[in-house]
This record gives structure tokens, sequence and C-alpha cells, in this order.
């Protein structure tokens, strides 16, 4: 076992990690209301046309953003980029009246428009998530309301637009001491992407996933109705949005608890070629009380040609020289921790005992 202590904490992120969640997510999906669930389908392949009485009624709408009919190849990718269904149309909405009007008006069509909905983070998902075969593809990012709105007090939260990034957040909050309870490791995903999946991140273990750090959603429906929802209010539809893959509505704003952001980081990165001893470790400190207050293992494959970026990642400060570690080409796992302190309270930060 090696450990060093590279630079940055939040920067900084395992790509062997992201791999396997991506790997994992993907076995994930089952769309079956809102949104396609269609076989692989290319942007070149030709679909059936959208009758002209359908297309007049949604052409004729008006927008405080815009509903595009054109141009959305972008709109048909995801990061899995196997899947590239061919949307119909694309709504860039500026307000949430945008959303709501469109899915009112699609609802009231009736089921034979066979118009499907999927709303868009940032297409980070695999296998056409948030792709819409023949229908309509929300971009949530174009959504610019809420402004981010921050309570602090005794129990701190933000609240954001759905379509908001979750680096936006950590540096809006660093602003005012605070930071989400609850990461992903990887921070250029949507609020709502995310909240759609779990979000988990090495605080997991400590406060849950993301979608267990949410105070109140506000949502619109697959009606067109907008609610808002939480634990005391429209608590089926609350529970159903979080971790819902899009199926039960969109969210279209979010309120996130926050704490104070810790003023310093003490990161710790442990190397191991035993497995069990890995995650013997991992479940002891998962299970201690008072040890970190961010606990994540990931496997690296540990390969020469790209593969073999782990080692880089443990310069420039490495004591144990990462670089030098030998191997002999077996995979090997990584326990990565971190202790949150303060360096004006007295508290020898590299005395804590954990094991
Ligand atoms: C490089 C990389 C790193 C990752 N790292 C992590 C990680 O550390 N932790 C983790 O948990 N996950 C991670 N993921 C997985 C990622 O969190 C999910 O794929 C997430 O859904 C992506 O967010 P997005 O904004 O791109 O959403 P999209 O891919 O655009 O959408 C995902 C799903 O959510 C739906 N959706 C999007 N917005 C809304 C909304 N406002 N309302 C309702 N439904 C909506 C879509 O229709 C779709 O079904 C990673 C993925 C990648 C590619």
């Amino acid at each position: 076992m090696i450990t060093a202590q590279p630079q940055s904490f939040f920067q900084q992120k395992n790509i062997a990690l992201r791999l396997i969640l991506v790997f994992v997510l993907g076995f994930t999906v089952n769309r079956e209301h809102l949104c396609s669930n269609q076989p692989f389908v290319t942007p070149t392949a030709s679909l059936p046309s959208v009758p002209s009485v359908i297309h007049s009624s949604l052409a004729k709408m008006s927008f405080d953003g815009n509903l595009s009919f054109e141009n959305f190849e972008h709109a048909a990718r995801d990061f899995g980029n196997r899947y590239h269904i061919m949307p119909y149309a694309v709504l860039y909405p500026k307000s949430v009246s945008d959303i709501s009007s469109i899915i009112k008006c699609i609802f009231q069509m009736g089921l034979t428009s066979d118009l499907t909905v999927a709303a868009r983070g940032r297409g980070h998902s695999l296998q056409g998530q948030a792709q819409a075969y023949r229908g309509v593809v929300i971009i949530m990012e174009s959504l610019q309301v809420p402004k981010m709105s921050f309570h602090n007090g005794e129990v701190p939260y933000v609240d954001v637009s759905a379509g908001e990034l979750w680096i936006s957040i950590l540096h809006e909050s660093l602003k005012h001491g605070l930071a989400p309870k609850s990461w992903t490791d990887y921070l250029h995903l949507t609020v709502g992407g995310t909240l759609s999946n779990a979000g988990i991140s090495g605080q997991a273990f400590r406060h849950g996933p993301q979608i267990n750090n949410v105070y109140e959603l506000k949502v619109v429906t697959g009606s067109g109705q907008e609610l808002t929802c939480s634990e005391d209010q429209n608590t089926e539809l609350f529970h159903a949005v979080l971790g819902g893959l899009g199926q039960f509505g969109i969210i279209t704003q979010a309120r996130i608890a926050l704490e104070a952001a810790p003023k310093k980081v003490k990161w710790i990165r442990a190397l191991y070629s035993d497995f069990s001893a890995f995650t013997k470790d991992q479940e002891h400190l998962i299970s201690s009380e008072n040890t970190f207050d961010y606990i994540e293992g990931f496997v690296i494959i540990n390969r020469t040609g790209l593969l073999n970026y782990w080692r880089s990642s443990f310069k420039p400060k490495d004591p144990v020289q990462a670089n030098q570690f030998s191997s002999e080409g077996r995979i090997l796992f990584c326990l990565e921790v971190a202790k949150y302190f303060n360096p004006e309270v007295p508290d020898n930060i590299d005395q804590v005992r954990v094991f």
C-alpha cells in the first residue's frame, strides 16, 4: 500500500471511477412514459413524419424561449455515443411556463399524437436516456430561472434551476462559506440530470446520495401542471421524481441542502493490490464513527497507455512515488479519503486515529 497527497481535492477526478459509474448506470435505463425507449436509430435514418395538424399546433405556439424544428443533431447524442435518436423538435425554454405549455399541448393532443418528451441536462447519460424518438427534447440548461438564491441559518439551502451545473453551485455557494452536502465526482452535470438518477460521491456514506439531500422540488407533471413537492407536500410525486429517470415529470427547480464549507481538506489516497484488504479497510472506515468526511473506493486498470493516467494523478507531491510503484500490471484498488479541518482550531489533523 502506498499513500500520496496531491494538490486539488475538488478538481482532480478519477477517470476509472467515472468509467465504472458510466458502465453501471448504463444498465439502469427503462423508459416508459414521457420519453423514448426505441432501439438504436442513427441520425440519418428516416423517421415517420409528424402529422401536419400536430406540426401546425406546435408551430403556432409562442414561447419566451424558442422551439426549433431543425439543427437538432446535438439533441440526438449523449455521452455513450451509441444511441442517436432524432427528435422532431427541440425546445429551448426561458421560463417554466414554456415547459408547462408545450407539455400541456402535447397532453391535450392525447396518446394518438405519439409524441414523446425528454428533458436534457448535459446529455452525460447513456443509451438515449435524454433523447426523444420523434418527440420533443427540452434543453434544460437554457432555463434561466430562478437565479440561485441562498438561505443561511441553521439549515442552509439554495434554490436553483434544474438546468444549473453543480460546478456553478459550488462556486456560488463557496462565496457564502457553504457547499452542498452531497456531490458527484464530476461536477459538469445538471441538477435535474443527477437528481433523476442518484448523484453519488464520497460523501454519500455519510449524507446519502444527492437525492437524499433535497428539501423541495418544483416539477412540471405529464399533464403540464406546475407543482411544488417535498416530504410534506405532494409526497408521492417528490419520491417518484427523485431517481425517476425523467419518467414522472420535469424538475424545474430544486432546493438543495448545504452545509458550512470546510476551510481546509486533508486528502489521502491509498493504493492496494489486494482486493480483500481494500474492501476490509473501506468497510471499516465507512462503518466507524468519526473517521473521514469523504470516502470513496475505485478500481484502477493498471496498464500502460491512456489508462495508466492514474499515476500522473498522484503527482506532484507524491511522497511514496506512485510513479515508481511496481505492480506488474495487476489491477489495483484505490481508497480515496478526505478529512475536513479548520487550521485555526488546534487539532492535530495528522494524528487522527482511524485504525
Ligand atoms: C464523465 C462522467 C462522470 C460522471 N460522474 C458521476 C459521479 O461521480 N456520480 C454520479 O452519481 N454520476 C456520475 N455520472 C453519471 C451522471 O450523473 C448521470 O448520467 C446524470 O444523469 C448526467 O447528468 P446530465 O445533466 O448530463 O443528465 P442527462 O444525461 O441530460 O439526463 C439524464 C436523465 O435525466 C433526465 N433529466 C435531465 N434533466 C431532467 C429534469 N430537469 N427533470 C427530469 N428529468 C431530467 C433525462 O431525461 C435523462 O433521463 C457521470 C457521468 C459522466 C459521463
